[in-house]
């Protein structure tokens, strides 16, 4: 069932979990995603960004989602919208069903350039106010991450971004100011495959930012993006069979687990799964060039990605609780947010 992303994240606050919120473009990636949560009794958070919609198209990917929610009716689904540039992007989003929208304030509304506060924390109450009213959740950014996402992005470097990190004290006023759901907060992270070029540990990413503003802010949901882990493996299946990925380093999953015990409730991964679909074309290419059925590689396209979004809702812990949420209806949380 479509439910408000809010209620998934109270249940994974109460309970110290985060949920994996996994990219979507076309059949066989939610496909990939809702078989990997009902495996694993997950909780799902899909999203699309304003690229996916428009290369999914809108209607496409709306009946993508009902037809999720019609075949795994057990399973709480939010449908988000990631980086939503403005508010009307974020109402057109509300408009095809989405249950929750990312207003991503920290940039102009061309997506590019960093905004100032005022703006940010202006236009994002205006859609909390509207979004709130139809039950559907908000989630905010404040800081700037690094690199560029489907064309949203200032295109910073990983070393960059760390010049631009959240500041706690600023990030309990946004909050305050604009009554979101789930903020998401820039440590140093970075959109795409290249991330860093050696791993980050502490000294990297700034995980004691994220602790500071957990404790400012101990009811707000955090949410980190650019958060794939790039593993070698999937790397290395991707240049044995031809491609052409430079060394990098994503976003361990320790480092993960460690924002985890820190208010982080979200968590977005598009790069792994990306790279595990890639990977396993790439194989079937070489491996059986006289193949033509595209069901013939994006059958195993679908089982690598799967088994990506398994191992990533066991790390952050949502597996075994989808069970346990209580599903809520959008009229139903608009009523609990008009109580408010
Ligand atoms: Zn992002």
């Amino acid at each position: 069932m479509l439910v408000p992303m809010r209620i998934m994240l109270d249940h994974a606050a109460e309970n110290n979990y985060g949920i994996a919120a996994l990219n979507v473009n076309n059949m066989e990636q939610i496909q990939a995603i809702m078989e990997a949560a009902r495996e694993t009794n997950s909780p799902v958070i899909v999203q699309a960004s304003r690229g996916a919609r428009s290369y999914s198209q809108d209607a496409y990917l709306r009946h993508l989602m009902l037809a999720a929610a019609e075949l795994y009716p057990e399973l709480p689904i939010a449908m988000h919208l990631d980086h939503g540039n403005s508010p009307a992007t974020c109402f057109s989003a509300i408009r095809q069903n989405f249950t929750s929208v990312m207003m991503d304030g920290s940039l102009s509304e061309d997506g590019k350039t960093p905004s100032t506060f005022e703006y940010n924390a202006q236009t994002t109450k205006y859609v909390v106010d509207v979004a709130h009213m139809l039950g559907v959740s908000v989630e905010g950014e404040l800081g700037c991450l690094g690199g560029i996402e489907d064309g949203h992005g200032a295109g910073m470097s990983g070393e960059e971004a760390l010049k631009h990190l959240t500041d706690p004290d600023q990030a309990a006023e946004f909050v305050k100011l604009t009554g979101v759901d789930a903020l998401a907060v820039a440590i140093g992270t970075s959109h795409g495959a290249y991330k860093f070029s050696r791993k980050p540990t502490g000294d990297i990413l700034s995980m004691e930012t994220i602790e500071k503003i957990h404790k400012k802010l101990p009811n707000t949901h955090l949410v980190m993006h650019g958060s794939s882990s790039v593993p070698q493996s999937l790397q290395d299946i991707i240049n044995k069979y031809g491609g052409k990925i430079k060394p990098t380093f994503g976003v361990p999953v320790e480092e993960i687990q460690r924002g985890i015990k820190n208010g982080v409730r979200k968590i977005n991964v598009d790069t792994d799964n990306r790279m595990a679909i890639t990977g396993a074309i790439r194989k079937v290419f070489a491996e059986t060039p006289e193949k033509f059925d595209p069901r013939d590689y994006l059958k195993p396209a679908r089982e690598a990605m799967k088994e990506v979004c398994k191992e990533r809702m066991i790390a952050f812990g949502q597996a075994g609780n989808a069970s346990k949420i209580k599903m809520v209806s959008l009229d139903d949380m608009a009523k609990k947010y008009a109580k408010k």
